[in-house]
């Protein structure tokens, strides 16, 4: 079997082994007689140890240089996916089986015990590693910021000569609230609304970067109506000398609301019930049942006086109808026959309507005018 060549480190002869192709890389070891090829070799490299850093807040792993959330429970699953990752089996093997078994030593200690079996040089061999794994438990970056309250815009909810309604408070706060859950939903780790002081002129959501805060206004302004300006405000300069803005969304919600009775002060066309204030204010006359739209130049904020709302109307007796343009009903509060205009949307066969007492008389509101219907 020996042809002249010997092994280099024992002098024992050695078969004749096919020369590599040309260009092929040799392996260093290649030479030696099969007894001192497995005096020193390693079918497995292991590192001697892995750490994994996790948040004790939040459960997010570092990964590389950034964390993730991994909805991991215990960290068993996380210990064998890096450690396998960073277990490295011999060039040479073929047929390589493997078996991984984790044990937790503590509550900070997991060990990794790892089986491999292959075959080099037509030779069975088989190699256990055991690498222990150390949890370190951290403060992720967004926990920090959270804990520290953090934030780089603040979206201030107002409204226009008014304070909003408990319900337009209310509904922003969960617009903003539902529009953040949904970016953290998908794995953005930088959405958080690190506050929202309820002030008697509205709520200020304290959100974790600007451009969500300006998504929440846009959100906020496209549902309720009215409209928002930034304003920002230099606070620091970072490590890199770059300015810092904090960025103030000022909400502007409208005037009137749905379901708010108004006066048009420029036209004698009587009340009208508003019935949506984005883009411009629409409604209906309560004298007629017609359409009203503010013209553009008005936007959702025509001159007018509020006079009531549809939740103040009172359903009263219908007495008699008149005529096409007339109707006597009850005063809710006087019993005493009125007669009063007559809208398209009255039903003649009703023996009661829901009316509205106010500086302009009595009016019929539509009979869906008190649940209003904003979509
Ligand atoms: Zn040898
Ligand atoms: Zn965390």
């Amino acid at each position: 079997m020996s042809s002249g060549d010997f092994c280099p480190r024992c002098g024992d002869p050695v078969p004749e082994r096919a020369e590599p192709l040309p260009g092929m890389p040799r392996e260093r070891d290649e030479v030696l007689c099969d007894e001192c090829y497995f005096e020193d070799f390693d079918l497995v490299d292991a590192p001697d140890e892995i750490q994994v850093r996790v948040c004790s807040q939040c459960g997010a792993v570092h990964r590389g240089n950034r964390w993730v959330d991994v909805g991991a429970r215990d960290y068993t699953d996380i210990a064998i996916e890096e450690v396998s990752e960073s277990l490295g089996v011999h060039l040479k093997a073929e047929d390589v089986r493997w078996g991984i078994e984790a044990e937790q030593v503590d509550e900070n200690s997991i060990r990794i015990h790892c089986t491999f079996s292959g075959v080099v040089r037509g030779t069975y061999v088989e190699e256990d590693v055991t690498v222990p794994v150390r949890i370190s438990r951290e403060t992720c970056q967004r926990c920090g910021r959270i804990a520290g309250g953090y934030y780089s815009s603040t979206v201030q909810v107002r409204a226009n000569d008014r304070t909003p309604t408990k319900e337009e408070q209310a509904r922003a706060t969960e617009i903003a609230e539902t529009y953040i859950a949904a970016r953290e939903e998908k794995g953005d780790r930088d959405a958080f609304i690190s506050e929202i002081n309820q002030t008697p002129e509205g709520p200020d959501i304290k959100i974790s970067t600007n451009q969500m805060g300006r998504g929440v206004s846009k959100r906020i302004v496209r549902e309720l109506g009215g409209s928002f300006e930034e304003y920002p405000t230099l606070v620091t300069e970072d490590g890199d000398g770059n300015e810092v803005y904090r960025v103030t969304y000022a909400v502007r919600l409208p005037k009137f609301t749905p379901g708010e009775v108004i006066d048009p002060d420029d036209d004698d066309g009587g009340p009208v019930l508003v019935r949506s204030v984005r883009g411009n204010l629409k409604g209906v006359r309560l004298d007629t049942g017609e359409e009203y739209e503010a013209r553009f130049e008005e936007g959702e904020t025509p001159d007018a006086r509020t006079l009531g709302t549809a939740d103040d109307a009172e359903e009263t007796t219908v007495v008699t109808v008149e005529d096409e343009h007339s109707v006597q009903v009850l005063d809710p509060e006087t019993y005493e026959s009125k007669t009063i205009a007559r809208p398209s949307y009255f039903d003649p066969d009703g023996a009661t309507v829901p009316v509205l007492k106010s500086r302009a008389g009595l009016h019929i509101l539509p009979p869906d005018a008190v649940e209003t219907d904003e979509e």
